[in-house]
């Protein structure tokens, strides 16, 4: 089918909350490679927004999920499930955490993060709770989660807020003591928040917040939403600050593009849920459970080293390319497979990806004038070289 055909179609019958897409509708993915409907291929340093940490081929994996399919896609939550039972314990034991909900997304892990931090509050007598968030953070889209989202036009058209949340600046540690108090029932944060610019948190800030949260018995939520599944080069990326949160979230790669989304949390954080304090129909189905276990052997030990080495490759070149691109480049931030390009001001970041995908690259934008870049684990020297190259020719072809 044509673009333009296609595009006719998404306006007239999908909901207007995308604005003008990208002008592609892929049909198919190799490697790291996607291809559109028009012929057009292009290197995706993007993943589906962090989703598809293997790429597009690995065979293995696609196995797995069409056996699962020919056996059993879902039975919903009122039975015992296997494959749910097994993802729960893998998790566990690769976390150290101590329970487990499924949902469907990262928002949906959030949200049960939120209810459970609620209840808990609740249940200690505290009758006007508030959450402390950051700005700049990035939580979800539903009523609880936008509520904690540091962007004022994600929540203004929203208000009054589901949920009172009080936000900080990041690595603002005389803020955050005056913000968490005794009416706090949790802090929710990204140790790097991705939407809002890749900007990674110093561990001394983690650490200060894991401090306030236990003089003042609030729930640490860390959203590792994007960060975890070994985005950064560890499982968790909170694992680089020392702390341990008491609830943390999974979603984007735990599926590797079948949606899934997971709450982990302490057992002192979990048994403040009862029989029916929450639910999914969906949840942690048969096929989402699958992938996840099979996302789940696949990062091992030599995986995570992997990540970090060409991250640091990544890096590097971006350094480089920097370099050359003083007026330009502000600066390259980042860890792993998660790094971040904020152009200088006169430059627009959205224009500068509009140019890169028209040269056959897919890559991201996040706040503060942002290239952000989330390619698959795969990703090689030759086709980081390539990218670099693309940036080179769109920032004026210095280097
Ligand atoms: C993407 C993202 C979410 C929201 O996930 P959805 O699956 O879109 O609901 C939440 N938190 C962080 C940090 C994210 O990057």
């Amino acid at each position: 089918m044509i673009i333009d055909f296609i595009k006719d179609l998404d306006h007239q019958y999908y909901m207007g909350v995308f604005g003008e897409r990208y002008p592609a509708a892929f049909e198919r993915g190799v490697g790291m490679r996607l291809y559109d409907t028009m012929g057009n291929s292009y290197l995706d340093f993007l993943s589906g927004i962090g989703v598809n940490a293997l790429g597009y081929s690995d065979e293995m994996f696609k196995n797995e999920i069409k056996e699962q399919v020919d056996r059993l896609i879902h039975t919903s939550n009122l039975f015992y499930n296997e494959q749910q039972a097994q993802l729960a314990q893998d998790l566990c034991v690769k976390t150290n955490y101590d329970k487990v909900f499924f949902g469907n997304s990262g928002a949906e892990a959030n949200e049960c993060a939120l209810k459970l931090a609620l209840k808990r509050a609740k249940d200690n007598g505290i009758t006007n709770p508030n959450f402390v968030a950051l700005e700049h953070g990035f939580h979800g889209r539903t009523l609880a989660t936008l509520a904690g989202t540091g962007k004022l036009s994600i929540r203004e058209p929203f208000e009054p807020p589901a949920l009172q949340f009080r936000f900080l600046e990041h690595d603002d540690v005389k803020g955050a003591e005056a913000a968490i108090d005794e009416n706090t029932c949790g802090v929710m944060l990204e140790v790097i928040q991705g939407e809002g610019g890749v900007f990674p948190l110093s561990a001394m800030f983690v650490k200060a917040i894991r401090r306030l949260c236990d003089e003042h018995d609030a729930l640490l939520i860390i959203d590792e939403v994007q960060t975890g599944m070994g985005r950064t080069g560890r499982f968790l990326a909170q694992e680089f600050t020392g702390v341990k949160a008491d609830v943390t979230t999974l979603a984007k790669a735990l599926g590797n593009g079948i949606p899934i989304g997971a709450c982990l949390a302490t057992l002192a954080a979990a048994d403040t849920f009862s029989v029916g304090d929450h639910g999914s129909t969906f949840g942690g189905n048969h096929l989402a459970c699958v992938a996840g276990r099979y996302m789940l052997r696949v990062l091992d030990e030599k995986k995570l080293e992997d990540i970090t080495e060409i991250g640091e490759t990544f890096k590097y070149e971006l350094f480089k390319l920097a370099g050359s691109h003083h007026d330009e480049v502000a600066e390259v931030r980042g860890l792993g497979l998660m790094l971040g390009m904020q152009l200088r001001e006169h430059l627009d970041v959205k224009k500068v990806a509009a140019q890169l995908f028209d040269l056959g690259y897919i890559v991201g934008t996040a706040g503060c004038n942002t290239l952000r870049f989330l390619p698959p684990y795969i990703v090689t020297e030759t086709e980081i070289q390539q990218l670099i190259s693309a940036l080179d020719y769109a920032l004026g072809g210095k280097a």
